[in-house]
């Protein structure tokens, strides 16, 4: 046999070897990546690489600085064999805002789309079967990469784009899980970066997050820094309550404006619900009919327990152990919506050919 068909060969049984159903949320080496450098302020070409690592100055201001900024998003194998791109241009849009935030350059929308489009074309293999609940995660990263010691933005910058397959968050099924409002710590403070999607807001959510997971808990709810008064952020998603028929999300300078609650407020007021962007207090727990946790990763992570830390109280969802109604038909209709399985009024994906 050639060396060729038994490179084929090893191709197709590797392939095989991937069991899609069992996929965690994490890192899964693929074939290619994209990058585009900018020096002094001009973007290059896209580029391909097969490498997994970055050459880096050691100086770079991302790793001195946190002038950094990361987009995540999806792609979702349709029933009709058609990848689809769920949103990427508001990810585009964040990650620019996310630029402004830390003065790097804006990335056009037409190239950050580009490369993600390549990226998904190029490790199309990847994607994951249509019904097995897995997606391709694909992971935007821009980074100083110029040297600079003293406190400034740097010269150069790198854009790069990777993708994996990731499993679904839920394997079987819903499973609601457990939160913990912490009031000890802030992931960010009202003037500072919480509305932009930088890694320096995960270092600082880290120490409560470890601790939350120690103490029994799937992630953090985070109070307003000020006042501690009102819900701000769950960990690394946005917090929904259902209180009869309005579907109710903190409004809040230090909370990240999620693409997926943007998705869920549109899907519920087309269900005819009221949607309410405003303070939550704390107290408003007591109320809530469902209360959830929303993203990229999980859609929905319905909340079964809000504890909190500092008095022990605690808030009951899903008392039969069930995911609620409401947010069980909005998390459907939105994976249907990336799948192909409904109409996309929208023009929410974008469809590869
Ligand atoms: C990314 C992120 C979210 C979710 O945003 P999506 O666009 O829905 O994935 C929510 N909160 C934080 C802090 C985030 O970083």
């Amino acid at each position: 046999m050639s060396f060729a068909g038994n490179a084929l060969n090893l191709k197709i049984l590797y392939m095989d070897t991937i069991d899609w159903k069992c996929l965690p949320f994490g890192y899964f080496k693929t074939d290619y990546n994209i990058r585009c450098y900018n020096k002094e302020g001009n973007w290059g070409e896209l580029e391909e690489s097969t490498s997994e690592y970055i050459e880096l100055h050691m100086a770079a201001t991302s790793i001195h600085y946190g002038q950094q900024a990361f987009e995540g998003l999806k792609a979702f194998m349709g029933k009709d064999g058609k990848v689809r791109i769920f949103r990427m241009d508001e990810n585009a849009k964040r990650l620019n805002s996310s630029a402004r935030g830390l003065i790097m350059p804006e990335i056009p929308i037409e190239t950050f789309c580009k490369a993600v489009i390549r990226v998904v074309t190029l490790n199309k293999k990847f994607v994951p079967p249509y019904g097995t609940g897995a997606s391709l995660y694909i992971r935007p990263i821009l980074i100083g990469s110029g040297a600079q010691v003293g406190v400034r933005p740097a010269k150069e910058y790198l854009f790069m784009v990777f993708a994996g397959p990731v499993g679904p968050y839920f394997r079987e099924g819903f499973n609601p899980v457990r939160m913990q409002i912490v009031r000890d710590y802030d992931r960010a403070a009202p003037l500072g970066t919480g509305n932009i999607k930088v890694g320096g807001n995960y270092a600082a959510s880290l120490r409560a997050g470890e601790r939350a997971r120690a103490e029994g808990f799937a992630s953090v709810i985070f109070l307003d820094a000020r006042e501690k008064k009102y819900i701000d952020e769950a960990g690394p998603a946005n917090f929904f309550g259902i209180k009869g028929n309005s579907y109710i999300t903190p409004d809040s300078v230090s909370v990240l404006p999620s693409i997926t609650n943007m998705s869920l407020r549109v899907l519920a007021e087309e269900m005819g619900m009221k949607v309410e962007r405003r303070h939550v207090p704390v107290e408003e727990l007591e109320e809530f009919d469902e209360a959830g946790a929303c993203g990229t990763a999980a859609v929905i992570s319905p909340i079964r327990e809000i504890v909190d830390r500092l008095s022990g109280k605690v808030y009951s969802y899903c008392k039969d152990g069930k995911v609620g109604p409401v947010s069980l038909k909005l998390y459907e209709k939105l994976k249907r919506i990336q799948q192909g399985e409904e109409p996309d009024p929208h023009g929410w994906n974008y469809i590869l050919d």
